[in-house]
């Protein structure tokens, strides 16, 4: 059953790691590595099956390989869940329990923080394995990628300002952002800055106050954000909120957010499109925190790291591009563009120089 579903989905390994000692129970799936090792985050979530995280780590294992492959990265795509609550389960020994399990794959899977992971589990992580990114700047990590992803958010909303009204005044525009956490607060700050008009909700109360307190944004109700009357809709909070239920209400005329899976499938996208509005696809917009954390690899450079962030603009110029010579909508366009350089490399028979082992530069334990 199971190789039947990963003949669909086109895994190339998936790693059940088990320490009853630890209370470690983690899957590690490694997508496609065609481009390079599979560099992806760590998810602690305390799943209702372990079919549920199976199907989780599936699905966001194969993002990463599209989210790696459209931003010209030389990674491929993995992910790791760890089935558990992050506000009870957390130990050191699960942590480096889970770490010996990531250094078994020998540069194979490169891990970082995601969902319920912080900065703190990952040194224990690395006490185990030097496969892992996104640590602590005293070990010469590149630390929370939040705020690149937000900036790079910012890079990926001025090529659709440019293709929608164009110009790329990020001041003259409006927004609806839904969510002001570790990227929101980052996003609605950059925007402010700019001098945008920006509509704010979260579940977390405090956050909304700072937005309003900090920034000056403009509070709404957590429902209210769909009717808001925003240029731009930014999902920054959690997927598939571009539904059947909110397109009718969404008075935008671009989506463009940090969020992952923001289309609930494949018929809203095409719908959103023919709405007539511009969807600039999740995966290409939200690459600035894999790209910053990629750089531990060969040696971390914050100005680099910032250099990287505008290539967000020019592949969501590429994408926009592609949709419009050959009719189809954007997201559709940003799958072909990563499949395409994945199917031409992946077809190079030019012998590869070097070790294929990332050598993690510039990192001390
Ligand atoms: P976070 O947990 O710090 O922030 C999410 C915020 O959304 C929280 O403040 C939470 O209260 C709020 N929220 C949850 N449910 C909500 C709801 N129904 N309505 C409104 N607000 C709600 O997470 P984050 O790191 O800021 O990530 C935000 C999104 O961006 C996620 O989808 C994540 O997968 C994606 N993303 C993050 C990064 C990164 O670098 N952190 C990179 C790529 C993609």
């Amino acid at each position: 059953m199971i190789f039947e579903t990963l003949a669909k989905t086109g895994h190339e390994e998936v790693v059940f790691c088990h320490n009853p000692d630890a209370g470690l129970k983690a899957i590690i799936a490694i997508h496609n590595t065609v481009l390079g090792p599979a560099l992806g985050g760590t998810r602690m979530w305390p799943y209702a099956t372990e079919q549920d995280a199976v199907n989780d780590v599936l699905r966001l294992s194969r993002g990463m390989t599209y989210k790696a492959a459209v931003s010209g990265l030389n990674l491929g795509g993995g992910k790791a869940v760890i089935i558990g609550d992050p506000n009870k389960d957390k130990s050191e020994a699960l942590f480096r329990a889970f770490g010996r399990f990531v250094n078994s794959l020998n540069g194979r899977y490169i891990t970082a923080e995601d969902v319920g992971i912080d900065v703190n589990d990952m040194e224990y992580v690395f006490r185990e394995t030097e496969f892992v990114t996104g640590v602590h700047q005293v070990h010469g990590g590149s630390g929370d990628p939040s705020p690149f992803t937000a900036y790079g958010t910012v890079q990926g909303l001025m090529a659709a300002l440019n293709v929608k009204f164009g110009n790329e005044d990020v001041g003259k525009y409006s927004y609806a952002v839904q969510g002001v956490g570790h990227v929101g607060m980052e996003f609605v700050k950059l925007l402010r800055e700019k001098g945008a008009k920006v509509f704010v909700t979260d579940i977390n109360k405090d956050a909304v106050q700072r937005a309003v307190d900090e920034f000056g944004c403009e509070a709404v109700a957590l429902d209210e954000i769909y009717d808001v009357d925003a240029d731009v809709y930014s999902p920054t909070a959690l997927g598939g909120t571009v539904n059947a239920a909110t397109l009718p209400r969404l008075k935008c005329k671009i989506i463009c957010g940090a969020a992952n899976n923001q289309l609930a499938n494949d018929e809203i996208g095409l719908e959103v499109a023919n709405r007539g509005i511009l969807y600039a696809p999740d995966y290409a917009v939200n690459a600035g925190g894999l790209m910053n954390v990629s750089l531990e690899i060969d040696g971390y450079n914050r100005e680099r790291a910032m250099r990287m962030m505008r290539t967000i603009y020019y592949n969501l110029g590429r994408i926009f591009e592609i949709s419009k010579r050959e009719g189809i909508p954007t997201f559709r366009a940003a799958d072909r563009m990563a499949e395409e350089r994945i199917n031409s490399i992946g077809k190079l028979k030019l012998p590869h120089l070097g070790s294929a082992r990332p050598q993690f530069m510039g990192r001390k334990g």
